[in-house]
C-alpha cells in the first residue's frame, strides 16, 4: 500500500492534456485563462474628471481670482474642450475627460452659479485635486491577468474594458460519473428495507457543476459483464471516467479487475488514508484517466476532493494556492494512516484559518458532510495532534 504522498504525485504526474479554445467572455466565468490579458490603453484612459463642478486653471486662483466665467460646459463622453482663459472655467461632470488647460477641480458644493459666474468660496484649494490621472491605475501594456488565473466576476470586469470579446481558456475534459452497486435505487424512488438511494454520484455532479464541467451519469448493478461493456462504452465517449464502489475486497467489488481486462493500466490500488482506503487510479494508452473511489459517501468526497480537484487544476493550468490551517483543538489518530478530519473552518483575522474538529461517525457518515467545511489533512506519522499546529486543509465549500 502506498502514502498519499506517493499516491498524490503519481496522480498529479499523468496530468491531462487539454486544449486551448476561445469562448465569449459572457461565458468565461469559472474557466481557466490561457492567455495574458494586457492593457489596451492607460487606465483611466485620460486625466478624468472625479466630481461634479468647474475645471479651472490653477493659475488663475493662484493669481487671485476667486469668480470665474462659465466658458461651456464638458460632460462625459464629449470630446475635451479648451480653457480660453485663466480668469474662466468650465462645468465639468464626472467621467468627463479634463478639458485642456484645466488642471483643478472645484465641487458644487463650493461654489455658487450667479449671472454666467462661479462665484467660488473661502476653500483651500489643492492643484490637481479630484482629478484621476491618466495612467495612474494601469499602463497601456501593462500585464493585468495572467495566464492560469481562474476567471470571476471581477475577471470579467476587466476582460470587458479591454475589449476581450472572446478569451482564450482551458478546454473542459468530457468527464463521465458512474456509481455501482445493486443497493443503490434513485433519487426518485423509494427504497426497499435493504436499499439506499444514491448520493455519490449527485455529490460528484454538483462539485463539477462547480468546476463549470457537465458530466455525464451512470448506474451500473454488481455484475461484472454489465461492469465490463458500460465501462468500456464510457471510456471510448469521454475523457475521465470517476467511478464509485465496488473498489474493496467485497465479493462483488469487480471494478479492479474489469479496468484491468480492459487494458486500463493501474497505477496504484490502496492508499494509506482514512477515509478512501482503496481508492483505485489509472490511465489508457490514449490518455483517458480512471478515477475509481470507494463508494462510501465521505470516502467518495474526500478523494474527489483531494485528488481529482488538483489533478484538474494542474491539468488546466489554473494556479491554484494551497491552503493550511490552524487546528482549534486536540485530536488523537494512532493508526499510520493519513486522517482526514472532518472540520468546521473559521477566520478569526486575515491572516489565520482555524479548523475546529466535527468529526462524524465514519466514512458512511454522510449527513456530518454539512457540518464541517472542509477536511484537514493529518500526516500518517503523528498520532497525537495539538491545538495550534498547523496542517494543510482541504476546503469543499469554497
Ligand atoms: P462499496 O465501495 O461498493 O463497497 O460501497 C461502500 C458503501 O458505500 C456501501 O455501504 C454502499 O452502499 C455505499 N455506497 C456505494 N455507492 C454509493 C453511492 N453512489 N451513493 C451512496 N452510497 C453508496
Ligand atoms: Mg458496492
Amino acid at each position: 500500500m502506498i502514502t498519499v504522498e506517493e499516491a498524490y504525485e503519481i496522480v498529479l504526474s499523468h496530468q491531462m492534456t487539454l486544449e486551448t479554445e476561445e469562448v465569449p467572455f459572457t461565458e468565461a466565468t469559472g474557466r481557466i485563462l490561457r492567455e495574458d490579458i494586457v492593457a489596451d490603453r492607460d487606465f483611466p484612459p485620460f486625466d478624468r474628471v472625479m466630481m461634479d463642478g468647474i475645471a479651472i486653471n490653477y493659475n488663475g486662483w493662484q493669481a487671485g481670482s476667486r469668480e470665474f466665467d462659465v466658458q461651456e460646459m464638458q460632460t462625459a463622453g464629449a470630446p475635451q474642450a479648451e480653457l480660453k482663459a485663466n480668469t474662466s472655467c468650465i462645468e465639468v461632470m464626472t467621467g468627463a475627460m479634463l478639458p485642456s488647460n484645466t488642471d483643478t477641480v472645484i465641487r458644487y458644493e463650493d461654489f455658487e452659479i450667479k449671472d454666467g459666474k462661479a462665484l467660488v468660496q473661502d476653500i483651500a484649494l489643492k492643484k490637481r485635486q479630484h482629478i484621476h490621472d491618466q495612467g495612474s491605475d494601469r499602463k497601456q501594456e501593462d500585464v493585468l491577468l495572467q495566464a492560469g488565473k481562474k476567471l470571476s466576476p471581477a475577471e470579467v470586469a476587466v476582460l470587458a474594458t479591454v475589449g476581450k470579446n472572446t478569451v482564450k481558456v482551458a478546454k473542459l475534459p468530457k468527464v463521465a460519473i458512474v456509481s455501482t452497486g445493486d443497493e443503490l435505487v434513485d433519487v426518485h424512488e423509494t427504497p426497499l428495507a435493504y436499499q439506499i438511494r444514491k448520493s455519490n454520484v449527485y455529490a460528484i455532479k454538483s462539485a463539477l457543476g462547480k468546476l463549470g464541467i457537465d458530466a455525464s451519469v451512470l448506474h451500473l448493478v454488481d455484475t461484472k459483464e454489465l461492469l465490463m461493456t458500460s465501462i468500456k462504452d464510457t471510456l471510448s465517449t469521454h475523457d475521465v471516467v470517476i467511478l464509485s464502489g465496488a473498489v474493496s475486497k467485497g465479493k462483488k467489488d469487480f471494478v479492479p479487475e474489469v479496468l484491468d481486462e480492459l487494458g486500463v493500466q493501474k497505477h496504484f490500488h490502496r492508499v494509506k488514508q482514512r477515509p478512501g482506503k482503496p481508492f483505485w487510479f489509472g490511465t489508457t494508452a490514449d490518455n483517458k484517466t480512471v478515477f475509481a473511489l470507494p463508494g462510501n459517501p465521505v470516502s467518495t468526497f474526500m478523494c474527489f476532493h483531494k485528488y481529482f480537484t488538483p489533478w484538474l487544476n494542474a491539468s488546466l493550468g489554473a494556479d491554484i494556492a494551497p491552503q493550511l490551517a490552524v487546528l482549534k483543538a486536540d485530536f488523537n489518530f494512532p493508526p499510520e494512516l493519513t486522517y482526514y478530519l472532518q472540520v468546521k473552518v473559521s477566520r478569526h483575522d486575515e491572516t489565520t484559518v482555524y479548523a475546529e474538529p466535527v468529526d462524524g461517525r465514519g466514512s458512511g457518515d454522510l449527513a456530518n458532510l454539512i457540518e464541517a467545511d472542509a477536511f484537514l489533512e493529518l500526516p500518517a506519522a503523528q498520532s497525537e495532534f495539538k491545538a495550534g499546529q498547523v496542517f494543510p486543509l482541504i476546503p469543499y465549500r469554497a
